[in-house]
């Protein structure tokens, strides 16, 4: 065992207490890896709660998944980790969980993307969703490659969420600022407003990011067309743009309009689905009296 190894195990159980102590994840689910060298990784085993495990738990596996040390077996979603190390060399460690504000979003396929706070702007940048795949096959991490090499988060759509690191805590740490990004996010949407930080501001800030060395696969970019191919290059933020002010007001899209309603303006009449109802019913009633 390398001495660094029994430091890794323990780190890995202590990364998984909290993934499950913050209710990231029920029962058996989610997986945490960290490579050991340049050709094995350290993972946890599949069908054992994140919470209570011990570090002679843990799978030793080479690059393809293949089992070298353990007497349990890695999760079927190592698959995903790997995918990650392939495509990252910078990257040393991955979580995957199913927060449940996250996951709320990757099964509403609404990406966190917005331009709302500028700390989620200096770090995650953006989250983006990979499209779905059915777990434990070959076409996760075909998902997850086209967009980890720009992105240290993933929303995994109708799934769960995965992060990227340095190090298994700054991994985790991650996890952590993506669930807080998709609440604050659920708060503002709620209260029915969510004023975004403009197009030129975002630009400032990436340029304060540069400018403090913080590490990103990516820079960002405001522009669609940026990201609309197969290479994910940069991390799309979605920013309006505004000569004047750095905040600039945007009006919430319903549930379930998703991106197309959030351009309408102020004014709007909003109707619930039973108020709608109503109208035609009463429009249905005048028209056969008129006939
Ligand atoms: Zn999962």
């Amino acid at each position: 065992m390398l001495p660094r190894e029994e430091e890794l195990r323990a780190e890995i159980c202590e990364v998984g207490r909290r993934v499950y102590a913050r209710g990231y994840v029920a029962s058996n689910d989610g997986n945490i890896s960290v490579r050991l060298d340049d050709r094995h990784v350290l993972a946890t085993p599949k069908s054992v709660s994140k919470g209570f495990m011990t570090p002679d738990m843990m799978v030793v596996t080479d690059m393809q998944g293949r089992k070298v040390a353990g007497h349990r077996d890695a999760s079927t979603e190592l698959k995903m980790h790997l995918a990650v190390y392939e495509m990252r060399p910078d990257v040393t460690a991955v979580v995957h969980a199913h927060p449940p504000l996250s996951t709320g979003f990757a099964v509403a396929g609404i990406p966190l993307n917005k331009s709302s706070l500028a700390e989620i702007i200096f770090s995650l940048g953006s989250v983006p969703i990979a499209e779905y795949a059915t777990p434990s096959t070959q076409e996760l991490p075909d998902a997850v490659k086209k967009y980890i090499t720009a992105h240290d988060g993933l929303l995994l759509a109708n799934h769960g969420a995965l992060t990227c690191g340095q190090d298994l805590m700054n991994a985790y740490f991650k996890m952590e600022t993506m669930e807080h990004f998709a609440q604050i996010t659920l708060v503002a949407r709620q209260l029915g407003r969510e004023n975004l930080i403009s197009r030129e501001e975002v630009d400032r800030l990436q340029g304060l990011r540069d400018f403090y060395g913080i590490k990103s696969p990516a820079p960002i970019c405001t522009d669609p067309s940026a990201v609309s191919g197969d290479a994910i290059t940069c991390q799309f933020v979605e920013a309006p743009s505004s000569d004047g002010p750095r905040i600039v007001p945007s009006p919430v899209a319903p549930p379930g309009l998703g991106g197309a309603a959030a351009g309408a303006g102020a004014g709007e009449i909003r109707l619930t689905y039973r108020e709608l109802a109503a109208l035609i019913a009463d429009a249905v009633r005048q028209v056969t009296r008129d006939a």
